[in-house]
This record gives structure tokens, sequence and C-alpha cells, in this order.
């Protein structure tokens, strides 16, 4: 049956990547539908029950900087939260927090539900139609047709799905999902480029069997005992404190020489180890066996127990992911100190799964080979739950965009941590599951958490993604923020009317002329907070005060620090950036034939042949393109070549 109603977008999943990719699209104005097997596992957390982390919580602050879900949803689910790097530089620091599984997929559940434009319809997904090099809709296990303008496919770890747990395997999506093997055929019958891909997953503990007298407890920041009491983290910029449910603390206890001994024990019959399985895992996430093979010689590794929900007494046990067979799994947790008479309530395991080279997409995430077929998320080669959402957010909003016949929206690496994650994987592709690092970035001294709205709100505004109550609320602080930088750059300090012992208390030592507020401010001891109550407060401005900002002014106070202490070194990377956007905006001619560009090695010419950047900047990153390579690549260029 073809179904009545028409699409601007269909997005096939309702994973971290899929929810986010409709809420975009429906909030820019297109009709969207989202499809996924089963609306109870909307916005579900496959792995472990945490989001953020260095790199990841960039990605979530980005997202929400758009409008998008994640980190709201962190902030009504979140159970117990932190701060990462809190003691060094702005630009490292992230936000990391617990979730309580059932609150975080509920509070996804009810923003689709409540998002006027779109609509939500439980089936699989099996086909796709396809007209020339167009698709124009998809079709569903009981042979529903819906149309459609353009398609964003999010299928997660689903598409061929395949389980390990020793040397049993079975077809899944994930553990009691369904894997996608129609769509998987039918995906590779379209010869877009494919490969397969692996992750795992620890089992997960009855916490009322675990001895916690026996572990370190670690609280979470603003939880007593733990940093910044009574001060609890917030997530996103329309967040609250107020909106956290109660806190819990996490856990920790390790691995010893005996947990090693039963894991050697098991490389056996290891699907790993023994060829079962041949995708290739995260390098930076591997699983316990994984760890003790590749780090003989050392003797403990640490492991988190985290509270899975406020009404469960699950743990998950981050660092012991595994798909060894089940005594071994039961053997080895009980060989950890609390845990010597764990329940496992769920067994761990490994999951395969079909990825598509992210090579084949264009910048917008759009497939080169059929128009209106957006891929995101997993899918595209990427590991974690904020690496999905951020392309989710980006695909939806350009399929958005596509259907209103406007220009694709395109962030360069020195905007957002998205630019990098997009140009990263279209350009260089992924030969293990990719995840997001601050190191990717070249520019991480502008690409801050604390500045990610000042970043990309605007521009998601522009777009349509954002609603008039946080425009409203940005526009507050980005004003502040211009307006007291203004002031601190205008007043200036007198050392005659100083006096000097205020001066000392504050300034560290007496000053012999004039100095501007701003440039006192750039001073490593001198604080915000320090350079108002000079002289009796009397530098202080009623701008940043709480009367008029409430909870914005602590951070335009941040926004106005960090511009004063690091506008040096920001400053010197601007000019780094603005050098390397020559090369990202200078545009590849389409049908340029690089084989015969005769100055250049064959393995390049093979390699951009190959690739078919669109930019020289995008060039400049495929392994094995070096800096000469474009030097000369443009020598052609400007000859006419
Ligand atoms: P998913 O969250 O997988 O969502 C896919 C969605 O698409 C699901 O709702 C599914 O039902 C739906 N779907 C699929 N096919 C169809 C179809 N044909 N029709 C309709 N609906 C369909 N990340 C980490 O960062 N660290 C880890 O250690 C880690 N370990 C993991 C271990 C396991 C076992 C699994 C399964 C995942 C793990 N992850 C880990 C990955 C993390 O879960 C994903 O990165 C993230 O969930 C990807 O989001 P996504 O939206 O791309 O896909």
């Amino acid at each position: 049956m073809l179904y009545p109603q028409e699409f601007d977008v269909i997005v096939v999943g309702g994973g971290h990547a899929g929810t986010e990719a409709a809420l975009a699209a429906a909030r820019m104005g297109c009709q969207t539908l989202l499809l996924t097997h089963n609306i109870e596992t909307l916005g579900q957390m496959s792995c472990n029950p945490s989001i953020g982390g260095i790199g990841k919580g960039h990605l979530v602050k980005e997202v929400d900087a758009l409008g998008g879900a994640m980190a709201l949803a962190t902030d009504e689910g979140g159970i117990q939260f932190r701060i990462l790097n809190s003691s060094k530089g702005p630009a490292v620091r992230a936000t990391r927090a617990q979730a309580d599984r059932i609150l975080y997929k509920a509070a996804i559940r009810r923003m689709l539900e409540n998002q006027p434009n779109l609509w939500l319809f439980q089936q699989a997904v099996d086909d796709l139609m396809v007209q020339g090099d167009r698709v124009v809709g998809a079709v569903t296990q009981i042979g529903l047709r819906f149309r459609a303008r353009a398609v964003v496919l999010t299928a997660g770890t689903f598409l061929d799905g395949k389980i390990h747990v020793g040397l049993n395997n079975y077809a899944a999506g994930r553990a009691g999902d369904p894997p996608a093997v129609s769509l998987s055929a039918r995906l590779k019958e379209l010869k877009l480029p494919q490969g397969r891909l692996k992750t795992g997953t620890p089992p997960r503990i009855d916490g009322r069997s675990i001895d916690f007298s026996k572990c370190e407890e670690q609280p979470g920041d603003g939880m007593p005992g733990g940093v910044n009491e009574g001060l609890l983290p917030v997530f996103s910029f329309m967040g609250s404190a107020a909106m956290h449910p109660r806190q819990l603390p996490c856990w920790i206890t390790h691995t010893n020489e005996r947990t090693h001994e039963i894991i050697r024990s098991g490389f056996d019959r290891s699907p790993m180890f023994t060829g079962k399985i041949e995708g290739v895992g995260p390098r930076y996430c591997p699983s316990v066996e994984d760890k003790i093979n590749r780090f003989a010689d050392k003797e403990s590794h640490q492991i988190f127990l985290e509270p899975e929900g406020l009404t469960t007494h699950e743990f998950y046990p981050n660092g012991i992911s595994t798909s060894l067979p089940f005594d071994i799994q039961y053997a080895l947790v009980r060989s950890m100190r609390g845990l010597e008479n764990a329940h496992i309530l769920r067994p761990g395991y490994a999951i395969e799964y079909d990825y598509f080279d992210p090579r084949a997409l264009k910048s917008s995430f759009e497939t080169r080979e059929i128009k209106g077929l957006f891929f995101a998320g997993q899918i595209n080669g990427t590991t974690g739950y904020e690496e999905a959402a951020a392309q989710g957010l980006f695909a939806g909003l350009n399929a958005a965009l596509q259907c209103r016949g406007e220009a694709a929206w395109l962030p360069g690496r020195g905007d957002a941590y998205l630019g990098v994650l997009v140009d990263d994987l279209i350009t260089k592709g992924v030969t293990e599951p990719y995840r997001m690092f601050t190191s990717r970035a070249e520019f991480r001294l502008q690409l801050r958490e604390d500045n990610a709205d000042m970043r990309l709100t605007e521009a998601g505004r522009q777009m349509g993604l954002i609603d008039d109550a946080r425009w409203e609320r940005f526009s507050r602080k980005r004003d502040a923020v211009a307006r007291e930088t203004e002031r601190l750059k205008s007043v200036w300090v007198n050392p005659r009317i100083l006096p000097a012992a205020e001066a000392e208390r504050v300034l560290g030592k007496t000053i012999e002329h004039e100095y501007k507020l701003f440039d006192l401010l750039r001073r490593p001891d001198v604080s915000y907070a320090s350079l108002m109550s000079l002289d009796g407060g009397k530098y202080a401005s009623g701008d940043v005060s709480r009367e008029t900002l409430g909870e914005l002014s602590a951070p335009v106070i941040e926004q106005v620090e960090i511009a004063a202490k690091y506008a040096g070194y920001i400053e010197r990377q601007r000019d780094e950036v603005q050098r390397a956007a020559h090369y990202e905006q200078l545009r590849l001619p389409p049908e340029l034939d690089y084989m015969q560009v005769a100055a250049l090695s064959i393995e390049v010419r093979q390699k951009l042949q190959k690739h078919r950047p669109e930019t020289l900047g995008q060039a400049s990153r495929i392994s094995g393109v070096t800096p000469a390579a474009i030097s000369l690549l443009l020598v052609h260029l400007k000859k006419g070549g």
C-alpha cells in the first residue's frame, strides 16, 4: 500500500542519530516521518549509561547550541555529573554525566511526541524506493510504501548485525532487538561501498549482590564529598540543576592477576582471537580480553561500577566489555573485590555490523551515488552516542535545507567539532570505529564547550533550528558579554587614585602607569571577581549583576574572563584558522582528471582520483597527500590545469 501522506524527510532509525535528525528536520518546518523498529526503544542507550566526556561533551554542547535534544535529556535524566579536566585549561574541560536510562529515554520520547511537523511510525524498513539516481521513499516490513523527498538512514549497529558470546553467535541488532537484514541486502545491491566493524559491551550486574564496602566511592561534582559541593554541573544552555533528579555516586574496583589469568584461559574460545569476528573493534574502547592481551605487563585495570538508574539495581561495570564465553565472564567478574558474589543480569557480548564508507558521502552527508539519501551515526563507521547525535542533527538539517532548495550548511574545522567530525569522516574514512577526541581538532583553543552557543546558535537560528526562548536568552548573554568586554577595554585604573594597599591585595604589586581593566584581567593571578572588588568595588559593573542576568551572570563572566586571559593565544589561533581557510574554501573542479596532473606522484594521483575531495583543504587531509603535493596541485590549478 502507498501511504497517502507524502513527507519531506523520512528518518529511518530512532537511536541517537535518528532522533536528532528527525527533530532537526521538523524544527526547520519539514514534514518529517521517523520510522523505527520499536517506539519503546527511541533514544535507547545500547551500551554505557553515560553521556559526554572529553571531546564527546564538546559535541553534546554543539548539538545543544543548535537546538538539539541530547543535553536537555541528560539534564533531565542525569544522576551524576562531573566536569573532567577541571584543573586544566578551558579548551579541554568537558562535561560528563551518568544517565538514568529510563528517564533519558522518556525525555527524548516526550520531545519527539511534542515536536510539531514530526510523525512517528513503528515498523522495520526493509527497502528504499529509488527512481533513477534519486531516493523517493522507504518500504516497510509489511509492504507500506512511504514517499519522501529525502531519506536519512541511521540504522546504527543493526545492518546484518551478528552477536557473539564465546563461540556462539546469532543475528541481532543489539541484545533483545532484531537485525536489519533485508535493508542491508538492499544497500549492498545499490553498490554503496561497505565493510564490517564490531563493538562490545560488558555483562551487567545486580547491585544487591555487590559489596560496596570493598569498593571506592566516587561522588559526582556538587555531591557531598565531591568537587564544588552544592554546585551541580548543567549540560544544556537551557538546562538547570533544578531539572536533575536525585544524584548517585559511582564506585571503583580493579581487575587483578587472578582476573587476568581467568581471561587468558578463555582466549581459545574468544570469537575475536579465533577469527570468528572479522570486523575491527574500537581501539579506544577495547574489550577486556584485548587489554589483557595487548598490555600483558599491566597488573591491574580500574573498573567503574556505574548505576543504570534510580529505579533499578542494575550496574554497568565500565572497563570489562567482553565477548568471552559466559563461564569466563562469570568467573572474571567474581574475581574482583566487592564482586565476589555478583549476580550477572545480562551477559556481555560483541556485535558485528555493516557500516558504509563515509568517503562515499558529500560534505552534507548526502550519498554521492543516490540523491536525497543521507547517512548518519554508527552506519558511517563511528562509535558513541554523541558522535551519532551530532551526525544525525547535521544530516537532518542538511536534508531539510535540500528540501527547501537551499545550500548545505557546512561548518569548517575551525568552527566546530562537528566540522572536524564530518571532515575527518568524508576525507579520511575509517579503519576502526571512529570516536571524537579534542586532539583531532587543530583549533581546539576556540572550540570549547563554554562557547559552543557563541559559535553556533546564530547559524542555528538562521536555519530555523532555534526557538524564541533560546534565542532571547542567547541574545541576552551575547550582548552582555560584548557590553562588559567593551567596558573593561574602556575603563582605566589610575595609579594616583588607586590606594597602594589595594593594588597589592588584588594585583600583587603597585602599578606604575594607567592600565585598562581588560589588560589587568589578562594577568594570570587576577580574576574577574578580585578585579571587581578593587578599591571597594569601584570598578564593578551593573551589567553582569545577578539582578539583571540571573543564572546567566556566571556564564557571562566566564566568557569575559576567558576572552581576556586567552586573547593572545586565541588571536594567534584565529590567524592560523584564517590562513587554513584559504585552502578550505578553494574548490576543486569536479571534472579534474588527477591522473593527468603529471607533477604529482602516481600514489597521490590515484588517491585524489579515488576520493575526489571537494576542496583543497579536504585534499590536504587525505592520508599520503603531503603538503608538497598540495603546493603542486595549487600550481596546477593556478595555471588553469
Ligand atoms: P543506534 O543507537 O544503534 O540506533 C539505531 C536505530 O535504528 C534503532 O532504534 C533501531 O531500532 C533502528 N533501526 C535499525 N535498522 C532499522 C530498520 N531497518 N528499520 C527501522 N528501524 C531501524 N559506544 C561507545 O561510545 N562506546 C562503547 O563502548 C560502545 N559499545 C557498544 C556496544 C554494543 C553492544 C552496542 C550495540 C553499541 C555500543 N556503542 C558504544 C555504540 C553506541 O550504542 C552507538 O554508537 C550509538 O547508539 C549509535 O547511535 P545510532 O543512532 O547511530 O544507532
